[in-house]
């Protein structure tokens, strides 16, 4: 006997409507603005106490602990100071080294292993010292380093552009110079070939300026030097003009990448930005590669219209949220990625206005650098989003990713997204590309909790060590997953890099976690 009609359509409603309450609620959450910063590293021992502050201080906290990006970081401290000016800078380390206190600046604290900070240290935040000035017919930017690449777009758009940055603009220019960061400008290289010259005060209060011809070896541990030399005051900069460029893609076996980049991409100087993002898919894992490339368009009779926040925020951080519950929600996002992004690119000239099929997309060069990637951030708790970055010679790349593939297989690593950059050989003390190189960035989930740290710890160590095989080397802002060997097997120059930094600071008043990790420091 069946059931009476009401009942049936009660049991079909509650059949239907149940799942769906409970998918749209998942939904919301995966696609939720944060609500603060997430900070859910292991519980510490409460703050040391607070030093007697002098009143010019600005301490926006006292005591307490800071954390950074990853969320795995919380470290306590003596209390975060806000810096405004020059002066500001001056008072707190007159400050600290009257009251013994160890020093570290904070950027957007976007570095993920505790490198804005050392236990029990005064954190400069520089987020406050962010002024930009254009030099219009020196083609130069002069900033305080505490401005983000989004301040600096924001004051020379539209007739200008950055040279050299990160591929998103949420960095400020201090942390993005003491990690040497580099970008999507492929033929530029990073940021250290833009820079003129530094005004760096030092642990005494003495302001030196120091660039590639003055004051030479100060300059090559300040770039790349963690913090860990002096305070970076203002720099100045070389920018480029706001060329408009049209967009391309293209979608290639990785297994071709290093002929094609060789014959067709390297040596065609017309275009200006260039990176590649492998699949994070079942069936095409770190194989299907989509080429983004960004080539001179010629056109010059157009303004690009003011720049824009990225769209579809909620819809973007939906789907790369939705790409940790599995092997169907990755395929949904390399899907989404390879046939429905293209259609929502933003262009300076729309597609119904471009006169050709060539002109498909035009935008200028600070559209795809305008990128402050706030569907990155969620309101998930405990899990977090991972960084690394593996520089290889370009001779190496497909054994590496191969083996890099079996690896992550292995070791059942929920990948989100991976992309390849292209390296060029840098000049600083601590160097990441000693050669040219090509890098393999990573950006893998994980549970907060102890299991997830190990396993992270574990992915980490064989990968560092697959790297080691082929001759490449790591990036250091990340987490601290590395043994001091391999560290020294990857960077031979750290031991001198440590005697310098003790010639340079001698009481040691710049610290970090990772220097306290790395450093040796009694
Ligand atoms: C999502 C994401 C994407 C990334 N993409 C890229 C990329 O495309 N390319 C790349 O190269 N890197 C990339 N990184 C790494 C990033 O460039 C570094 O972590 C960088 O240091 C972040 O800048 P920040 O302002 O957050 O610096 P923070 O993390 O706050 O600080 C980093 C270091 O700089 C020091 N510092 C900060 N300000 C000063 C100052 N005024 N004077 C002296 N030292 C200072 C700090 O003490 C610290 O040691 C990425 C990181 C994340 C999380």
């Amino acid at each position: 006997m069946g059931f009476p009609t009401s009942r049936r359509a009660l049991l079909t409603a509650l059949a239907l409507g149940v799942p769906a309450i409970y998918l749209g609620r998942q939904g919301w959450q995966l696609a939720a603005d944060p609500l603060h910063p997430k900070d859910c590293g292991p519980a510490v021992e409460a703050g040391t106490a607070a030093p007697d502050g002098t009143p010019q201080l600005a301490w926006s906290s006292r005591g307490g602990t800071v954390n950074d990006v990853s969320c795995l970081s919380r470290t306590p401290v003596a209390g975060v100071v806000d810096i405004r000016s020059e002066a500001d800078v001056a008072t707190a380390l007159a400050h600290a080294r009257a009251n013994g206190l160890k020093v570290s600046m904070a950027g957007a604290r976007h570095s993920m292993g505790g490198h804005a900070f050392a236990r029990g240290g005064m954190v400069l935040d520089m987020t406050g010292f962010n002024a930009v000035t254009l030099n219009a017919a020196d083609l130069t930017i002069t900033v305080q380093s505490g401005a983000t690449w989004h301040d600096i777009q924001n004051t020379i758009h539209p007739e200008f552009a950055v040279k050299a940055m990160q591929s998103s603009d949420v960095f400020t220019v201090g942390g993005s110079i003491a990690v040497n960061a580099h970008g999507m400008d492929h033929r530029v290289g990073a940021i250290e070939r833009t820079i003129r010259r530094i005004r760096v005060m030092m642990a005494d209060g003495t302001v030196v300026p120091c660039s590639r011809t003055e004051n030479t070896d100060l300059y090559r541990h300040v770039v790349g030097g963690y913090g860990l030399f002096g305070v970076i005051l203002d720099v100045e900069l070389d920018i480029t003009q706001n060329a408009i460029y049209r967009s391309s893609r293209r979608i290639i076996g990785f297994e071709e990448f290093p002929e094609i980049f060789d014959k067709e991409i390297a040596p065609d100087a017309s275009i200006r930005l260039f990176y590649g993002h492998l699949s994070t898919a079942p069936g095409s894992f770190l194989r299907e590669t989509i080429l983004y490339s960004y080539h001179a368009s010629g056109v010059t009779d157009v303004t690009p219209p003011p720049l824009g926040d990225v769209s579809m925020i909620k819809l973007r951080r939906l789907i790369f949220n939705l790409s940790k519950q599995g092997r169907l929600f990755h395929r949904l996002k390399w899907y989404a990625e390879k046939t429905i992004e293209p259609k929502f690119e933003s262009c300076t000239i729309s597609r119904a206005d471009a006169q050709t099929e060539a002109e498909q997309c035009l935008v200028s060069r600070n559209e795809p650098m305008h990128d402050s990637v706030p569907y990155l951030f969620n309101r998930l708790d405990h899990e977090t989003d991972i960084l690394h970055e593996y520089f290889v010679p370009r001779d190496h790349i497909v054994a590496f990713v191969d083996q890099a593939r079996g690896l992550m297989e292995a070791h059942e690593a929920n990948l989100l997204n991976a992309s390849i950059r292209v390296v060029h050989k840098e000049n600083v003390a601590l160097n990441y590309a000693p050669a040219e190189a090509f890098s393999l960035v990573l950006y893998i989930n994980q549970t907060t909790d102890a299991a997830g740290i190990a396993k992270m710890r574990k992915l980490t160590g064989a990968l560092i060590d697959l790297t080691q095989e082929h001759g490449g080397r790591f990036f250091l802002p990340y987490q601290l997953h590395y043994s001091p060997e391999q560290l020294s097997r990857a960077y031979p120059e750290i031991e001198t890099f440590w005697a310098r930094k003790r010639y340079y600071d001698p009481d040691g008043r710049f610290s970090n976690v990772w220097h306290r990790t790395y450093g040796l420091e009694d």
